[in-house]
């Protein structure tokens, strides 16, 4: 089965339109995709409307103190960095690019905080850009798909954009991931309920069938 057909059957049973993560406008957005490393959206969620009541944009971010953001992002983990990056970020964005959240990777990239992965969200999410994101869900279920052989975030991107449309990228790293957290998931796939089974040597493996 080709990557479009796989793109396809996905595309037919996940709405991979939203994120999961709530924000309101791209400095929302881009701070929120830094703190859900380690944790999950809904975790973030909890959090991230009391962090931009005080402090609603990349000005009022960067001045603030550490202290005081660690105690409002302390819940999420790894909560000193994460308070460093997100103050960083704010920073950055202040002094580089007029407070306002640049719209390519390269620049995206730049930012403490900020890899591949999130500046992925950004572009697809926030300016509508093709972007495949590859966080740990999709990667596991296009190694399992056989897409990649490869663990390393940039050459699996580097596999999916050799195989597959521009124009597809977005939903495809969307519906992929949803699929990784409703059926592919890491320690226990629910390859018998899975309507790529049919394709995926893993999920034979797993199952028994030759
Ligand atoms: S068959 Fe199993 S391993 Fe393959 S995609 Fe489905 S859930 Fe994942």
């Amino acid at each position: 089965m080709s990557i479009l057909q796989i793109h396809r059957e996905l595309a037919a049973r996940y709405d991979g339109g939203a994120s999961l993560l709530s924000y309101t406008n791209a400095f929302e957005l881009l701070i929120a995709v830094v703190l859900s490393a380690q944790t999950t959206d809904a975790q973030v969620n909890k959090i991230t409307p009391a962090l931009f009541s005080r402090y609603p944009d990349s000005h009022a971010l960067a001045g603030a103190r550490q202290e005081e953001v660690e105690g409002l992002i302390h819940s999420t983990g790894f909560y000193r960095s994460k308070a460093r990056n997100i103050i960083g970020a704010s920073k950055v964005l202040v002094e580089d690019f007029g407070g306002r959240v640049p719209q390519t990777m390269e620049e995206l990239v730049r930012i403490p905080g900020v890899g591949r992965k999130s500046a992925g969200v950004v572009l697809h999410h926030i300016f509508d850009k093709p972007a495949i994101i590859v966080d740990t869900h999709f990667g596991r279920v296009v190694r399992r798909l056989g897409l990649t052989a490869h663990e390393d975030p940039k050459r699996v991107e580097q596999d999916i954009a050799a195989q597959l449309d521009r124009a597809y990228w977005s939903e495809f790293s969307m519906t992929a991931n949803l699929h990784g957290r409703a059926l592919c998931h890491a320690r226990k796939p629910r390859c018998s309920e899975c309507f790529l089974l049919p394709w995926c040597a893993y999920g034979a493996s797993v199952q028994g069938v030759s």
